[in-house]
């Protein structure tokens, strides 16, 4: 299973899809990609390969920012339901997730009582949280950081905000991300290799951190807002 994002200035589709191929190796069910333009967000996933995927991503959606994902299924069978990425009630929010959430059921009884789950994931309801807080009157960052510190297991997270054009919101927790620097552009993935395409600058995350990614910025935060500063290392291609 992986993670993958870009946000920047390139046609985001193609090199969301040859990340996720990159990642095959790390095993799957199904996958998925969000799209992120002027229009809105637009979620092509499917169960199978990344040559099904493909099939069902329409050419004609162009966008500079997205998020992909390889499915491993623990919660909910493998199929186009359960596939990420999974979206709020509304359809604000657009996350993608790796991991296993432990007390996915105590949340979802304490927070989630009046919303409607549409998968069987796990996963469903750390998006479902995060609109919930916002609705609530925090900041999508805020509301970000305050759902993550309520989740027991693993997680890697990027997470788009149809209201917040230039982020994706990244978090980890005992599952693997970095995320990748370029000019004009940063990228998101499990493994470097998923992005050594665009770029060989890579920043490190610990456990418990976010990261603010936009196009030509990014910040590192713990989960009580204070910005941590770390350098990128280059990654070298493993041949
Ligand atoms: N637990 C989540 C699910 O079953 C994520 C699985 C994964 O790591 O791909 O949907």
């Amino acid at each position: 299973c992986g993670i993958v994002g870009y946000i920047g200035f390139l046609d985001a589709k193609e090199i969301l899809l040859k990340g996720l191929e990159k990642l095959e190796y790390r095993g799957y069910d199904s996958s998925g990609i969000a799209l992120r333009n002027e229009a809105g967000i637009t979620v092509f996933k499917e169960k199978g390969r990344i040559a099904d995927l493909r099939a069902v991503v329409e050419e004609d959606v162009l966008a500079n920012t997205g998020i992909g994902h390889t499915r491993w299924a623990t919660h909910g069978v493998p199929n186009q339901l359960n596939a990420h990425p999974h979206q709020s009630a509304s359809g604000r929010f657009t996350l993608v997730h790796n991991g296993v959430i432990e007390n996915y059921h105590l949340l979802q009884e304490e927070f989630l009582q009046g919303v409607d789950l549409k998968s069987d994931t796990d996963t469903e309801v750390i998006v479902q949280l995060v609109e919930k807080f916002v609705i609530d009157g925090m900041t999508t960052e805020e509301a970000f950081r305050h759902t993550l510190a309520l989740l027991h297991g693993s997680y890697a997270i990027a997470l788009l905000d149809a209201a917040e054009e230039e982020t994706i919101f990244v978090a980890k927790n005992k599952s693997p991300l970095l995320v990748g620097m370029g000019e004009g552009y940063n990228v998101v993935a499990s493994d470097a290799m998923a992005m050594l395409q665009v770029t060989d600058q890579f920043v490190e995350l610990h456990d418990k951190e976010i990261v603010i990614v936009r196009k030509e910025a990014m910040t590192i935060k713990d989960l009580d807002g204070t910005v941590v500063e770390r350098a990128p290392y280059t990654a070298e291609l493993d041949m």
